[in-house]
Parts: C-alpha cells; structure tokens; sequence
C-alpha cells in the first residue's frame, strides 16, 4: 500500500424529508445564490422543499446549467452572484449543476476567467462555501473535491478541482422521476468509477479491494431490481450511497488509479455529446481487452470474485469477465460500441490527435497515450 493522506470533510446528510435541514446547515445571514438544471426540480418538487426551507434567507436563483456544465453558462451565474454579493452557493441537480458550481464558487472570488481557472490545472482553495442537494446519483460530485467543465467554443471537457461541498443532502425520493436513461448512466458512472480505482493492479491492499468488489456486487444486484421498480426506496437509498461512496476517496486509498476510459470518454462527450456515463460503458470494455496483459492478474481476481467466474483457462476467464461487463451495460439498455451511436472513424482520429498534441499518458501505468487510446477506440468501434 503506498503512503496516503485521507480527508474528507463532506457532511452528509441522507435520507427522505432531509431537504427541509438546509436552515440548520446554512448559516442564516447569508445571501445564498441556489444554482439549477433545466427544470427537473420544477416537476418533481424539489424546488418547493428548497425554497420552503430557505424562505427566511435572501436567495437569488440561477437556472440552466445543463449537462456537461459549459463555461459560457457559468460566467452567467458568475456574472448575477458577484452582482448579489452572495456568501454562499447552494447547488441544486445533478453532477453537472455541482460540477458548474463548484467552477462558480470559486470564480466568484476572482476576477480570472472561469475558463482558465480550468485551464491553469491548479487546485483552487479560495471558494465561496458550497451546498449541494443531489438529484442524482452517479458522480460521486457531491462528495468530492473534482469537477468536469466544458468549453461550447473549443468542444473540450477538462477537470477542475477545488473544495470539497461543506455538506450535501441526498434524499432517495427525490431519484424516483429520473429518467430511465439517466438512470442507466449514472449505474454505469457509478460501475466505472470503481472501476478506474480497482481493476489496475493486485495485492495493493485487501480492504480497498474488498469494499471497492462490495459496491460492484451491490450495482449488478440492484440493477435489474430498479429497473423493475425504480420507485422502491431502500433500492434507491443503496444506489445513491453506492455511487457517493464509489467516488468519495475511500476506495482509493492507497492504491493505484486508472482513469484512461474517463479521460476517453470526456473526449467522445465534448465531440459528440454523448452522455458521459454511456460514453464509459462504450469505452471500458475495449480498454480492459487492450490493455488485458497488463491487467490480467486483476481481471482473473475481478471475474472470479464479482461475478463468480473459477473455471477455465486463465484466457477464457478474462475473457468471460470483459464479457460479462459488456453485458452489464447492455443489460442497462445502452449500446456498448461507438458504430452504434453513429459515431464515425473521424472522432477517433481527433481524439489521437488531441492526445498526442497534449503529450498525455494515462492509466496506472502511465501508458495510455494517443496511440493507445487509438487502439481502444478502434476496438470500442465494431
Ligand atoms: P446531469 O448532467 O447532472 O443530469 C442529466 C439530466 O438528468 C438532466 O437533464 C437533468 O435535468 C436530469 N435530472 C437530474 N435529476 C433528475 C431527477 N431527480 N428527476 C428527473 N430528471 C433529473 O447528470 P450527471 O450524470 O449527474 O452529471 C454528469 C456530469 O458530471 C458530466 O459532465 C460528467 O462528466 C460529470 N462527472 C463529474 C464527476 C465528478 O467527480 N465531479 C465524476 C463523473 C462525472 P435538469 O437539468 O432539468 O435538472
Ligand atoms: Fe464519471
């Protein structure tokens, strides 16, 4: 296990009703900017218990951060809290509003541009203090100090980094209207987040692999139990939690992290626009089956205790468990190759060239460059 240094200061706050505690976590002089999707939160009744529980506080409301937050957008919301004076930003959706306002909340404080607070790739410390009430699990933003931002003029997606929220309200009732895509993809995020912390190498550390296969198993046991009854709390409560705990830093510990299928599929997402939980169940399958030697002694350790593979050549259980991942998402109803989207050769191209012209290299073992990524996308194609 390599050395580490573990924080998180998240309070969480879960649980049916817990919306109406925003008073209790938001100190009362302050003048809050609360920070929305495109609506959800109008039909589902969310916005109501927000502003029911806020209705003693001096709110300003920014609307239309859409998925794959884009920085043209996030200047706007910029732009009306430093006109408001706000102290305090209350984030109210999905991964994109928190990823956007965790961009937000730190723009506030300066006069840069948000996009290159992005671009600078530096950890920003000084932010206006962040709530956040999850509309939908699959991120993990809600608990962690990461962001994803978009660019509509350049069509790139980069990750930021700032403060952690200083709490966040998960409310499983509040998952019941999501639609079944979103659904789909937010257990896809959720799978493949464990994923790029757990499939890289063996013998690193027992508990991280334990806990990280008990939120894999927990996903392939609820999948199919949601998708027949998507309105069943307890199901809804362990799908939240299991993707706030996949991407919290408590399955990293220690231990080596992947991340090529994310960084891939940022790339599909900021070309094409795919939503990014469907882009890693189009992605991941290729990268295990490229990038199967070196992975190998984990897949064998992955298919047998996930999904009970223990017979056959060490060949054909690998394969069977890059099998039986493909079939997960597809079970999920999404497609897992890019000739089904209707994406053509040429994206894969502009994904080679971007990544070399950056000279990047990801993975555990840093070699997942341009060329690589290439190889993974050809073989994420047919
Ligand atoms: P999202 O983009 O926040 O939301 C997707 C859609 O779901 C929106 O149209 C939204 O509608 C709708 N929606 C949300 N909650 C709903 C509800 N309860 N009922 C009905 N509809 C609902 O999806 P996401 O998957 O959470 O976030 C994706 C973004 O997060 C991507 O940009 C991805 O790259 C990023 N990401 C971040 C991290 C991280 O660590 N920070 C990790 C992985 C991915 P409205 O807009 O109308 O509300
Ligand atoms: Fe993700």
């Amino acid at each position: 296990m390599d050395n580490f240094i573990f924080q998180n200061p998240v309070k969480l706050i879960m649980g049916k009703g817990m919306i109406e505690r925003l008073s209790k976590e938001i100190p009362h002089e302050s003048r809050i900017l609360i920070t929305f999707g495109g609506g959800s939160v109008k039909r589902n009744g969310v916005y109501t218990q927000v502003k029911n529980a806020l209705k003693d506080y001096k709110c300003v409301e920014f609307w239309g951060i859409e998925p794959n937050p884009k920085v043209e957008t996030l200047r706007e919301a910029v732009k009306l809290g430093k006109e408001n004076d706000v102290n305090f930003v209350l984030a109210v959706g999905g991964g994109s509003v928190i990823d956007g306002s965790k961009l937000i909340s730190a723009a506030l404080l300066t006069d840069t541009d948000p996009w290159n607070l992005v671009l600078a790739g530096k950890r920003v410390r000084e932010t206006v203090p962040l709530g956040t009430v999850l509309t939908l699990p699959a991120t993990g933003s809600e608990m962690n100090n990461g962001a994803v931002i978009s660019s509509k003029v350049t069509e790139e997606k980069f990750g930021f980094y700032s403060n952690f929220p200083k709490f966040s309200i998960l409310d499983p009732e509040v998952t019941f209207t999501l639609p079944t895509y979103q659904v789909a993809c937010g257990l896809s995020d959720t799978f493949v987040h464990v994923m790029e912390q757990y499939l890289t190498t063996t013998r690193q550390s027992r508990i991280m692999d334990r806990w990280a296969e008990g939120i894999l198993q927990t996903l392939i046991e609820i999948a199919p139990q949601i998708k027949a009854n998507q309105k069943d709390y307890n199901l809804m409560a362990d799908f939240m939690l299991s993707a706030t705990m996949a991407l919290n830093g408590f399955i990293s510990m220690g231990v080596s992290q992947d991340w090529a299928t994310h960084m891939i599929g940022h790339e599909i997402t900021a070309l094409t626009g795919l939503t990014h939980g469907h882009t890693l169940a189009i992605i991941l399958p290729a990268t295990l089956r490229v990038l199967k030697d070196q992975k190998a002694d984990k897949l064998v350790q992955y298919g047998e205790r996930v999904w009970g593979i223990k017979k056959g050549s060490i060949d054909e259980r690998i394969e069977q468990a890059i099998v039986n991942t493909e079939e997960f998402f597809r079970s999920l109803g999404l497609t897992t190759r890019l000739s089904e989207e209707k994406i053509s050769e040429d994206v894969i191209e502009e994904v080679k060239k971007r990544f070399d012209a950056r000279h990047v290299a990801y993975g555990e073992n840093e070699n997942v460059t341009g060329e690589i990524a290439f190889n993974i996308l050809k073989t994420a194609f047919k």
